[in-house]
């Protein structure tokens, strides 16, 4: 007979950065592991370590695509993140959220399974509210560069909440601020790969418009840890639920610590704003403590250090 307490998951996007990490923190939990990937941003590398793992099995799957498979719980993770790699092409990055959404809601519906979608701080916008609180329906521009992510994923919500009032589908979804960590692939695009990388090369660092507007940075191990805590918690807790850290830098701010501890001397270079760049970002936590009784650990200085080792050892390889 199946032992009950190991659960069968699905995990999409698990070849990718964080659904690596996720694979990895499951399979540490006794469960099995199913991970599905298209491979678009994603990597074998990311993964490789667990291909001879028993209870792992990896599928090459679009999820714009129906999928036929059974499970307890379903982890949506598939979607590139980084702004060059969901602009390259736009249409395929809303149809993953959307039509892929609909059809992962329709495996859950079937199954009976739980479903967490790995939204964003991105349904915000360009935030004029400050911190942001779940309550804030955001101010986002619906024909802009970035809104086939913004959109796609604010979609993607729509449903998760259609088909849990429409089917009692039970739904998790967490709103992820900006994360990092080892297995950012190191031509992603974003800003903590970008500025280590660079100060690894010994090329100058690169700050988009003047380096004022602010992130609050999450380690990656944190944000795993709430991620399986939401999926865990009872039926009730559906979210939309903030997960990433509260403390809130300066672009600029970040560029100087990446060099300081790098050790880098090269300069910093400024390059025009990305049109729609969002000034200011930092979540309010309230319903992560409250509910989940979650609060990040990883200091910004302990976990930049960490992903600086990471990129120097696959630079170095
Ligand atoms: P990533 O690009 O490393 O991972 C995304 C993964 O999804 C990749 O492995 C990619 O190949 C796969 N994928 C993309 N389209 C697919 C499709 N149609 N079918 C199957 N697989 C597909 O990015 P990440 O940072 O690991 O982000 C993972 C998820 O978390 C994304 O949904 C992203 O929107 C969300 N998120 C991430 C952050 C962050 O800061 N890292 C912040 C907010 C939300
Ligand atoms: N950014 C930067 N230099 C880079 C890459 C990004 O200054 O090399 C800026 C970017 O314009 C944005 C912030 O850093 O203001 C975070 O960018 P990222 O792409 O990491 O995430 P997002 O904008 O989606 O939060």
């Amino acid at each position: 007979m199946r032992d009950l307490s190991r659960k069968r998951i699905l995990v999409t996007g698990g070849a990718g950065f964080l659904g690596s990490h996720l694979c990895d923190s499951l399979l540490k939990l006794g469960h099995e592991v199913l991970c599905v990937d298209n491979f678009f941003t994603g990597s074998r590398d990311n993964i490789l370590h667990l291909m001879s793992h028993p209870r792992f099995e990896v599928i090459r799957h679009d999820i714009c695509l129906p999928l036929y498979v059974e499970v307890d719980e379903i982890y949506n993770f598939a979607c590139p993140a980084s702004p060059l790699h969901y602009q390259a092409d736009p249409i395929q990055t809303i149809k993953t959220s959307v039509i892929g959404s609909i059809h992962l809601l329709g495996l859950a519906k079937r199954l009976g399974a739980k479903i967490f979608q790995a939204s964003t701080s991105e349904v915000y916008g360009d935030p004029t509210m400050h911190p942001q609180s779940e309550s804030y329906w955001g101010n986002v521009n619906p024909i802009g560069v970035r809104s086939c992510y913004d959109e796609g994923k604010r979609c993607a919500e729509t449903l998760f909440f259609d088909y849990h009032r429409k089917h009692n589908v039970r739904i998790k979804v967490g709103r992820i601020f900006n994360t990092y960590g080892p297995r950012m692939h190191p031509n992603d695009g974003r800003v903590v790969s970008n500025l280590i990388v660079q100060a690894l090369s010994h090329e100058p660092l690169t700050i988009y418009g003047d380096g004022s507007q602010t992130r609050s940075f999450c380690y990656v191990d944190d944000l795993i840890d709430v991620v399986i805590r939401l999926m865990d918690s009872k039926d009730e807790v559906t979210g939309p639920i903030n997960i990433g850290n509260p403390v809130e830098y300066r672009v600029i701010e970040l560029a100087e610590q990446i060099r300081r501890l790098s050790g880098s001397r090269q300069p910093i270079m400024f390059k025009p704003l990305p049109s729609d760049d969002p000034k200011q970002r930092r979540p309010d936590l309230s319903h992560a403590r409250e509910w989940l009784g979650w609060e990040p650990k990883v200091l910004l200085e302990d976990g930049l250090k960490k992903t600086i080792a990471y990129f120097d050892s696959v630079l170095s390889s």
